[in-house]
């Protein structure tokens, strides 16, 4: 395999024959397509018309005073379409499976935020959509099922292994070894077979490159620290990849302690995980001493994942993006304060980052600033808060 699909030790291409030519056609056939300046120009459209790029930097003012220390700044991929960053992969993959002439899409999804991202982009570029997701996950996110066939998608409920997100993908993985003449396998996040991270990570750098491009814009220098939340990692690697030769920006990936690291319910595969193989590449993973991949658990849907993008796993090695944790208790409470200071009620994933950058800047001096990528907005989330605080 090219030397692309490796990220130091990690990443790679782990997966059955039969599925080894439909990743070979992908490779070439992407290198031929990003490279045109009508697939540029379509995308472009596509993300400025319909999706609603570029998303602002805003100085979170109230937050900062309230923090005391350094400032802090938010990147706004809240306001996108359908909620979160996953338009931005979703439309990139769908119109690069239409260029290849594929008719039909399918997807997997956990918490179903990037199964109605996907089913948007289909019913957008007119393509067919199924969408692979666990029992258990269908039982507890009815109205993104509802909302995914509103889009028109099929719903495929997967009833193998724990009826989660990862035998949802290892199902939609095996649907694209029988089916990938006709068919792409859009993935939802920067994890997978070669040639998915990289992809994926193309198609998230549009909100690092405007994050690095509006930040210099507004204050004339660079951040001095970048805060995103990681579960598969692709909002992450997108906002800091184009920041990556700034050596002298500090960047901090922020994983999902659940109830804490040594409760084993968390999602922090970098942070307390081991190197091993899932879904098709080497990369940090939750698993037990029989090397079974262990059940997770986060207050975030989108964050509960046992793996991470293998391009995590190796800036971690390497020493320039740094990991931490972030308890269910200090992400909620996060998730509040921002309500409160600011109006704006982000994901709960992406509150785990708001939580690091307020961590951060009360030990920072007001000359110094924090950029917060917000991944996502917290519309989806108000029913699970509001019950868990038992006010339903
Ligand atoms: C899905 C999701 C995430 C986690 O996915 P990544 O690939 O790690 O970005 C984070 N935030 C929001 C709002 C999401 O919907």
């Amino acid at each position: 395999m090219s030397r692309e699909g490796r990220f130091g030790q990690f990443g790679g291409f782990y997966v059955p024959e039969i599925l080894v030519r439909a990743l070979k056609d992908l490779e070439r056939e992407y290198a031929i397509i990003s490279s045109d300046k009508g697939f540029r120009e379509e995308m472009d459209r596509l993300l400025t018309t319909y999706a609603g790029r570029p998303t602002p930097i805003y100085y979170a003012q109230r937050l900062t005073e309230k923090v005391g220390g350094a400032r802090i700044f938010l990147k706004r991929e809240d306001l996108l379409h359908t909620g979160s960053h996953k338009i931005n992969n979703a439309l990139g993959q769908a119109l690069i499976a239409k260029r290849m002439g594929k008719r039909r899409i399918i997807a997997e999804t956990g918490a179903g935020q990037h199964g109605v991202a996907a089913a948007t982009a289909c019913a957008l570029l007119g393509l067919d959509c199924e969408v692979y997701m666990g029992e258990v996950d269908v039982e507890r996110q009815k109205l993104n099922c509802y909302r995914m066939e509103l889009l028109g998608a099929k719903l495929n409920v997967v009833r193998s292994g724990s009826k989660t997100l990862k035998d949802a993908i290892n199902e939609a993985l095996r649907d694209f070894a029988s089916s990938s003449d006709h068919t792409h396998y859009l993935i939802g996040s920067v994890v997978g077979p070669h040639l998915y991270p990289t992809m994926v990570r193309d198609l998230q750098s549009v909100i690092g490159r405007e994050a690095r491009k509006q930040f210099l814009a507004l204050e004339n220098h660079l951040p001095d620290a970048l805060v995103a939340c990681v579960g598969g990692g692709s909002n992450a690697i997108g906002f800091f990849h184009p920041f990556l030769e700034d050596r002298e920006i500090r960047m901090i990936g922020v994983e999902a302690g659940g109830e804490g690291l040594d409760s084993s319910r968390h999602a922090a595969s970098i942070v307390a995980g081991k190197e091993g193989v899932l879904h098709g590449a080497r990369t940090m993973i939750l698993q037990d001493e029989d090397g079974q991949i262990a059940e997770t658990h986060s207050i975030a849907a989108g964050l509960d994942y046992p793996g991470v993008g293998p391009e995590h796993a190796f800036l971690s090695m390497a020493g320039r993006v740094e990991y931490m944790a972030v308890e269910d208790d200090e992400a909620l409470a996060a998730f509040h304060t921002l309500s409160e200071t600011e109006g704006i009620i982000p994901a709960l994933e992406s509150a785990h980052a708001v939580a690091v950058a307020i961590r951060l800047a009360s030990q920072s001096t007001a000359d110094s600033d924090i950029v917060v990528n917000l991944s996502g907005r917290g519309d989806k989330d108000v029913n699970q808060v509001a019950s868990m605080e038992g006010r339903l």
